[in-house]
């Protein structure tokens, strides 16, 4: 727990939440400012600053619970689809630098933007990057 994570504190029941689930790993909450009806956020119980901090066993069971929530998400909204998004580093647009993600409601024609312009690669770049990265896994 850090004290001065907002995130820890609302694990600690310091601030209040509208909760969603809770498990020994976990717990989701409504979040406060959403981009759509619906919006939850999905916290590690345990404090870690993003995804390349993440334990195995956290991260091995992150997706699983996701899937949990974003069931629940369709049954109870009947919405069209569901964006996860986590953010990592305040470049990605990160806020909040304790381990989350997000689960938003979509419907076709709604308004919520997370898109980008298509860019393109030279030749063989997309070939030559992929094989830098292979080399470090
Ligand atoms: P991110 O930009 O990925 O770090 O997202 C942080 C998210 O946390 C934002 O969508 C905020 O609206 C949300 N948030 C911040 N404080 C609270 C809070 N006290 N309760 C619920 N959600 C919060
Ligand atoms: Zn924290």
């Amino acid at each position: 727990m850090q004290n001065n994570c907002i995130f820890c504190r609302i694990i600690a029941g310091e601030i209040p939440s509208a909760t969603v689930y809770e498990d020994k790993d976990f717990k989701a909450i409504m979040d406060i400012s959403p981009a759509a009806r619906g919006h939850v956020i999905m916290l590690s119980k345990r404090h870690c600053e993003n995804l390349l901090e993440l334990d195995d066993g956290t991260a091995e069971k992150a997706l699983l619970v996701a899937r949990k929530l974003a069931r629940a998400l369709k049954a109870e909204l009947n919405c069209d689809g569901i964006n996860l998004l986590q953010n990592n580093g305040e470049a990605a647009g990160q806020t909040v630098f304790h381990f989350h993600l997000h689960l938003i409601p979509r419907y076709q024609g709604d308004r919520i933007s997370l898109g980008w312009t298509p860019g393109a690669y030279g030749d063989g770049e997309a070939q030559a990057l992929a094989a830098a990265l292979a080399a470090r896994l």
